[in-house]
């Protein structure tokens, strides 16, 4: 059996997203920039695309600019916002759980001379409005938030937020790339400024993203070149991405109540059936307010990357919670925001669910699970010497042993 539990590092392209695609490279294939009957076919599809884009998130056509990915849009939102509002000031807030195409944004213009507040989080990983409040100063320009973490799967209060935020004048920018599709999203509705998208997230291809810019708001653009997005984003657009992006958006949104009772629903029994099967074991990120697909679990006295070797033995995709699979041995910043301890991040491990996966895949899934944590245990001296009774959690050098 294959199983797919990595949703939420990307997502396949469904068939009736590949089938709208499909068209747009052989057959119309024009520059939608183009006068002639071929460009204008692709700008037909194109602005088809950013109307079901709008649509979607509850904003206007003209709101809506396509990018290569989340990663971009995340740049432009913040760094756009940051140059243009320097007359008011140069202090931007967001959070330390963000994704590294916020922080690593957030490092360089402190770099450039901008100061940055990262709020901390609760153990659930919860931000609160009355932080951000707190933490707003007359020369605030932007605070960024992310709408659900793509760790932990913890849902921000992002329209108590974005009321505080405006409140003080201040704009409001969410990273939503694992909240579209999954979570309800009105722009209009929830006073959202500026938003980043990503289409590989929710069954479009990979390499597409979009930023919505509420009417009025003001960005630097960030790149030189041709007239394309209004002139906000140079570049010939991504027209088989783009439709792509427009179908997938509206396939995922069409009914996100049903269709997350209906994921939430297999994550549920495979959370109570590995808290209640698996001995030491632990929940990272909030009981109740978390996206339908995420699970985040850390198995004490072991380390992710030989449960994660099992598992893909098995035929099973998931990931880490950690990142010493990218040849780092520090672990995942977002785990120790939320106060999980360095052995505990090392033994986490991230399965993310789509509307795809069955009942039979999530019990293969959990069997494997308890598998691997048993055989690694069993060759654990971590967990030898928890057996004879010696403290061992609590230590900081677990990720250093193996
Ligand atoms: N923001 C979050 C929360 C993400 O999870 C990701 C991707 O994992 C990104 C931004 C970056 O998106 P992209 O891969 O499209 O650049």
């Amino acid at each position: 059996m294959r199983v797919y539990m990595d949703n939420g590092a990307t997502t396949r392209v469904t068939e009736p997203v590949f089938a709208a695609m499909q068209p747009y490279f052989c057959e119309i294939y024009g520059n939608p920039s183009s006068v002639h009957g071929f460009g204008r076919e692709a700008r037909k599809a194109v602005e088809a695309a950013r109307a079901q884009v709008a649509k979607a998130i509850g904003a206007q056509e003209r709101e809506i600019y396509f990018t290569g990915c989340g990663t971009e849009s995340d740049n432009w939102a913040i760094r756009g916002a940051a140059y243009a509002n320097v007359k008011k000031g140069r202090h931007i807030i967001t959070t330390n759980i963000e994704h590294h195409a916020v922080l690593h944004t957030c490092k360089q213009l402190e770099q450039e001379g901008f100061e940055v507040t990262y709020l901390p989080v609760d153990n659930d990983g919860l931000v609160t409005p009355e932080q951000l409040a707190a933490a707003i100063r007359p020369d605030t320009t932007l605070v960024t938030i992310m709408y659900v973490n793509n760790e932990i799967g913890t849902i921000e209060p992002i329209p108590e937020l974005a009321a505080v935020a405006h409140e003080k004048g201040v704009l409001f920018h969410t990273d939503a790339v694992q909240a579209v599709g999954h979570v309800p999203i009105d722009v209009a509705a929830q006073g959202i400024d500026l938003l980043s998208l990503s289409g590989h997230k929710f069954h479009a291809p990979k390499g597409i993203g979009a930023l919505y810019v509420k009417q009025g708001v003001r960005l630097q653009r960030l790149m030189q070149g041709g007239a394309q997005e209004r002139g906000q984003r140079p570049g010939t657009e991504n027209l088989a991405g783009i439709v792509g992006l427009g179908k997938a958006i509206e396939l995922a949104t069409a009914d996100i109540p049903g269709k997350s009772a209906q994921v939430r629903a297999i994550r549920d029994h495979m959370i109570s059936r590995i808290l209640g099967e698996i001995p030491h074991v632990q929940l990272n990120g909030h009981p109740t307010k978390r996206v339908c697909g995420n699970i985040n679990v850390s198995f004490y006295f072991i380390e992710s990357e030989s449960v994660l070797l099992h598992l893909d033995f098995k035929g099973i995709a998931a990931s880490s919670g950690s990142a010493c699979t990218s040849g780092s041995l520090d672990p995942s910043h977002v785990l120790l925001a939320i106060g999980v301890s360095h052995e505990h991040a090392n033994g986490s491990v991230r399965l993310s669910l789509s509307d795809e996966n069955t009942m039979e895949e999530a019990d293969y899934v959990v069997d494997c699970l308890a598998e691997a944590v048993s055989r690694l245990r069993a060759m654990s001296p971590l967990y030898e010497d928890f057996l004879k009774g010696v403290e061992t959690v609590g230590t900081d050098d677990s990720c250093h042993l193996h």
